[in-house]
C-alpha cells in the first residue's frame, strides 16, 4: 500500500455508551465477563468501521478493550499491587492515587494479542497498535521494589518488547509506544527513556513509532499547557536523540498547539506523524484547516515521511465530535494529496 499522506489517529477513540460511560477516562465497564468480552469486540468492529467509513488509512483498535492506555496493560502484569496504593505526582503535573511495585514485575499472560489477531481478521487496511512506553508506565506507579526509576524502565521494557513480538507476529504492521513522559522529564529521556524504548522495540519485524504529546484534553493538561508560554519547545529537547533512535515514526502534536512548526525539521529522515487535529477541542475541523496543517508541515517533512494523525487520543470526545473530525482529517489529507499531485 502506497497512499501518498495515509491517515491514522494517535490511538484512543470513544467508546459506545453501553459498554462505559462516554466522554470520561478511566470509566467503569457497564458489562460484565462474558458479556464485557463480547461487548468489546463489538465495540472494536464499530470503532473500525467508523475509521474505515471516514477513510482513516492506518487503522486501530479505538482502544475499545482497555480503560485506560497505561493501567489496563499494567494490571495484566506480576508484581504490581492494585489494593496497595500510593499518591503520586504524575509527570509533575497532578497528584494521582496509583497501585504500588511490590516484587519482581513480569508478564503473566499476552494482554492485548487476541483482541490485536481479532483486529486483523476484520480488516485488510495496515493496523497500528498503541502500547504505554517503559518512561510513562513508571510515571503511573509508586515502586517499593526496585528503588530506581530507570531500573523499573529496563525491566518494563523487557516485558513490552515480549509484548510487542507477539503483536507483530498477530499481524500488526505499526507498534506504537506512548511516551507523554518525554515531554516532561528531558534529562531522563536523554539517559536513558529513549535507550529503554529501543530496548523495547528491538528485534521487532514491524514498524515502530513513539507518541508523545500534551496530553488528553482533560483540566489537569489544559491547565499545565496555559503555563508553557506562548511558544512550546519541548520537542526540542527529545527530537535529536529521537531522530538518532531507531524508532521509524514520530506522533506529536501540532494543530492549535504552540509548538513551532520548525522544530520538525529536527526529526528529518523519520516519518513524522502530524497532529492535525486538536482533542482538548469540541470544534470539529475544517478539512482546509486540516490541509493548511499539514502545508506547514511539508516545509518541514517530505511528502512520503507525511502521516496526517491527531494529536492525541480522542477518548473523552462525544462519538459525533470525535468522527467528524476524523471525516475531516481524512478529507484535509486528500486535499493535500491533491496539490502533490498523488
Ligand atoms: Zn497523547
Amino acid at each position: 500500500m502506497n497512499t501518498l499522506l495515509p491517515t491514522s489517529t494517535a490511538g484512543s477513540l470513544p467508546k459506545p455508551s453501553w459498554l462505559a460511560e462516554p466522554e470520561t477516562l478511566w470509566s467503569p465497564w457497564k458489562l460484565r465477563d462474558e458479556e464485557l468480552a463480547r461487548g468489546k469486540q463489538d465495540a472494536l468492529r464499530l470503532s473500525l468501521a467508523d475509521q474505515t467509513h471516514a477513510g482513516i488509512d492506518i487503522v486501530g483498535d479505538g482502544e475499545q478493550t482497555r480503560q485506560h492506555f497505561v493501567t489496563t496493560f499494567i494490571e495484566n502484569l506480576e508484581g504490581v499491587d492494585f489494593e496497595k496504593r500510593e499518591t503520586v505526582r504524575i509527570r509533575d503535573r497532578y497528584d494521582a492515587s496509583v497501585p504500588t511495585v511490590v516484587g519482581d514485575v513480569a508478564r503473566k499472560r499476552p494482554v492485548f494479542v487476541e483482541d490485536a489477531a481479532y483486529l486483523r481478521q476484520h480488516t485488510d487496511r495496515r493496523i497500528k497498535w498503541a502500547l504505554p512506553g517503559p518512561m510513562t508506565m513508571i510515571d503511573t506507579l509508586y515502586d517499593a521494589r526496585y528503588g530506581s526509576r530507570e531500573k523499573l524502565a529496563w525491566e518494563f521494557a523487557t516485558i513490552l518488547n515480549q509484548e510487542a513480538k507477539e503483536l507483530a507476529a498477530a499481524g500488526v504492521d505499526i507498534i506504537q509506544f506512548d511516551e507523554p513522559a518525554f515531554n516532561v522529564f528531558f534529562d531522563d529521556v536523554n539517559d536513558w527513556g529513549i535507550a529503554t524504548l529501543e530496548r523495547a522495540m528491538e528485534g521487532l519485524e514491524c514498524e515502530t513509532a513513539v507518541h508523545v504529546c500534551y496530553g488528553y484534553g482533560i483540566k489537569a493538561n489544559t491547565d499545565w499547557k496555559k503555563t508553557l508560554g506562548s511558544e512550546w519547545r519541548q520537542y526540542e529537547r527529545i527530537f535529536p536523540k529521537l531522530r538518532a533512535s531507531r524508532v521509524d515514526l514520530v506522533s506529536l502534536e501540532c494543530h492549535n498547539s504552540h509548538v513551532p512548526m520548525d522544530l520538525i525539521e529536527l526529526l528529518r529522515g523519520k516519518k513524522v506523524m502530524v497532529g492535525s487535529i486538536d482533542v482538548a477541542s469540541t470544534t470539529v475541523e475544517t478539512p482546509d484547516e486540516v490541509a493548511d496543517t499539514l502545508r506547514r508541515a511539508l516545509q518541514f517533512v517530505d511528502a512520503e515521511n507525511l502521516y496526517p494523525s491527531t494529536n492525541c487520543g480522542m477518548a473523552p470526545l462525544a462519538q459525533d465530535v470525535a468522527r467528524g473530525k476524523l471525516a475531516a482529517l481524512a478529507a484535509g489529507a486528500e486535499i493535500v494529496r491533491g496539490e502533490l499531485g498523488g
